[in-house]
């Protein structure tokens, strides 16, 4: 969601803001903003829309070395120029930005603040609103005490960073749930909501720990809890910067990303094949006495694990189950020490996931986080964290990354059996390596038009290839705005095959030799009903009166990998889908990459 940097130096604070919003702005793209004193004055600038658009249409001074920015993903209030951060404080002496949600904004707007004027309706500005508040109210407190007051009376989850006139060289940030990250380089320190918002001359960081609050000086980082004593914040050497990810020819992120998969995949089997591989690194004994895996995510992640509970019940024989975090944190299944909880997230700041991880381990169960981001939330809250190794992935719809978390689910659930998953891996890496992604862009091309201009589609398939029917679905949901559901094939005839008349669109996904039968059984009743199928499979299906031009190919891969590989011709659908309709696929209405409000 929002996207929050801070930069505090020797150089030019603008244009490191800049560098550092364009880095995160995957984050949210309603509206931008910057903020830094100048002129004896808080200046804000901001604009609704992109990063680009701000800084093509604002002038700044060179000479300034401390400011904040932030990229908006809405949550209250409306998408406008005066609703995007920074908000500044009714006295103009503060300006804030903020990532995450002010659950009780209403009440301090109409109770404790009842007398202020506010500027805007977003929940954001009761913080900045208070602090100003309470120095105005108790002269005697300093900013940060202010600042402490303040968190004292703030329900909700928040990182936020804050610039205060009185004190022009300091930045003051606080963390509650939401994410965020201070960097240090040689005379200039950073704040970020993630490690790719940080400069790339920064040497070494530190994820703020959850509740802490303080301040960043030329002199000092100082970092408080809730009660006043201090925190020792440990900074870390950064591993590595990853470069802001570049198109090069494709047109988009997503089409990079999806051409990108082969070698992602190639790239993760080989980090698991290492003799010092991720899971080699994890204590023994947190392997033994499991006796059932639950495993919990959100959206994308979530169909990748279904793949790992299904493929966990398959080979390793344990009870696996699927559960999405924002339900399972309300009604969790019976948990004990017996239990893995194995959690999935590509940003590993997803908000439902993260309390899910807090849920499951008040319980006493063994956490074991999936990710892409290391440096995440999800990967230090969890007792052990497996990479997926996918690379920065911009595009909002997740599609190379799916690939890297179902591969590690596959070689997980191999690993659960007996330890030894060098078999799958290898298969794997051989069939990645025979992808033919030009022939997969073609046949998909094929099926654009009649996809596009469909006023609603029905996914149907079975075992596995539910899986891929749903994740299918969402991606040409998230980025074409087609309505469109995803049902197991047998289902279908339990009701929704009313819905079913003259034209609808169906795709059936076959790619399972033993299922195409019973699959195309259950296809023939929507057909006898007006549906018009399109047929996504690599089997023969001459026995079924199958029109070839109805046939839409499917990878040739090992049958039980096909989760893996069948998924991406549907991910080049949905792109080419999207930008046929003329939207941009790499930033979707409505959506961010990384949700971190529950
Ligand atoms: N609640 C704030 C807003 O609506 C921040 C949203 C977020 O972090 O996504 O502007």
């Amino acid at each position: 969601m929002c996207g929050i940097v801070g930069y505090l130096g020797k150089n030019d604070c603008v244009e490191n803001i800049k560098e550092g919003l364009l880095s995160v702005e995957y984050r949210g793209y309603d509206s931008a903003g910057i903020s830094y004193i100048h002129d004896g004055a808080i200046q804000i600038q901001k604009r609704v829309g992109s990063v680009a658009n701000l800084f093509d249409s604002i002038t700044c001074p060179t000479d300034t070395h401390c400011g904040i920015g932030h990229t908006r993903w809405a949550t209250h209030g409306e998408v406008c120029e005066k609703n995007a951060h920074p908000h500044i404080s009714f006295d103009n002496r503060f300006s804030l930005v903020h990532n995450g949600i002010i659950e009780n904004y209403a009440v301090i707007k109409d109770g404790i603040l009842k007398d202020i004027p506010f500027r805007t309706n977003v929940d954001t500005e009761s913080i900045v609103n208070l602090v100003a508040y309470f120095r105005i109210v108790n002269p005697k407190l300093s900013v940060l005490e202010a600042l402490c007051e303040t968190l004292k009376n703030l329900q909700g989850s928040y990182a936020v960073a804050m610039l205060a006139l009185d004190t022009p060289d300091t930045i003051y940030f606080a963390r509650k749930e939401s994410p965020l990250l201070i960097g240090k380089g040689d005379g200039e320190t950073f704040i970020s909501s993630d490690v790719l918002g940080l400069g790339k001359s920064c040497s070494e960081y530190v994820v703020v720990p959850n509740g802490v609050y303080g301040y960043i000086n030329k002199d000092e980082v100082k970092a408080f809890e809730e009660s006043g004593s201090d925190v020792c914040l440990e900074f870390k050497s950064m591993i590595s910067h990853s470069e802001r990810a570049q198109k090069g020819d494709n047109a988009h992120f997503m089409q990079k990303e999806i051409n990108e998969i082969p070698t992602v995949i190639e790239n993760t089997v080989k980090i698991y094949l290492n003799e010092d591989n991720p899971i080699s690194k994890v204590d023994k004994s947190f392997w033994q006495d499991i006796e059932k895996i639950e495993f919990i995510a959100c959206g994308t992640s979530y169909h990748a694990s279904m793949v790992g509970a299904m493929f966990t019940e398959d080979n390793a024989h344990k009870v696996a189950r699927t559960h999405l975090a924002s339900e399972f944190v309300y009604n969790p299944p019976l948990l004990n020490k017996n239990t893995l909880c194995v959690f999935v997230s590509q940003s590993g700041e997803t908000a439902d996931t993260l309390h899910a991880v807090r849920v499951a381990k008040e319980r006493g169960a063994k956490s074991l986080g999936i990710t892409n981001v290391m440096t995440s939330n999800l990967a230090s809250e969890c007792d052990v964290c497996l990479p997926i190794c996918a690379g920065v992935e911009v595009a909002v719809a997740s599609t190379k990354a799916y690939n890297a978390q179902v591969t590690v689910m596959m070689i997980l659930a191999d690993f659960l059996r007996d330890g030894d998953y060098k078999d799958i891996a290898e298969k794997i890496l051989s069939q990645a390596a025979s992808i033919d992604l030009d022939g997969m862009w073609a046949s998909a091309k094929k099926f654009v038009k009649r996809v596009a201009n469909s006023s609603s589609i029905y996914f149907v398939g079975r075992h596995m290839d539910y899986i891929t029917c749903l994740e299918s679905c969402l991606k040409l949901k998230e980025i074409s705005y087609i309505p469109c559901e995803a049902y197991a094939a047998g289902e279908l005839k339990h009701g929704t095959i009313a819905l079913v008349e003259d034209g609808t669109t169906m795709l059936a996904i076959v790619t399972e030799p033993k299922l195409i039968s019973k699959t195309l059984n259950i296809v023939e009743q929507a057909k006898a009903r007006g549906a018009k199928l399109i047929y996504f499979t690599s089997l023969n299906l001459k026995d079924f009166a199958v029109s070839e031009k109805d046939v839409m190919a499917a990878p040739k891969v090992d049958v039980e990998l096909s989760p893996l590989f069948s998924i991406i011709p549907m991910q080049m659908l949905s792109y080419m889908v999207s930008v046929y309709k003329g939207y941009n696929p790499d930033r979707p209405r409505n959506l961010a990459k990384s949700v971190t409000v529950e």
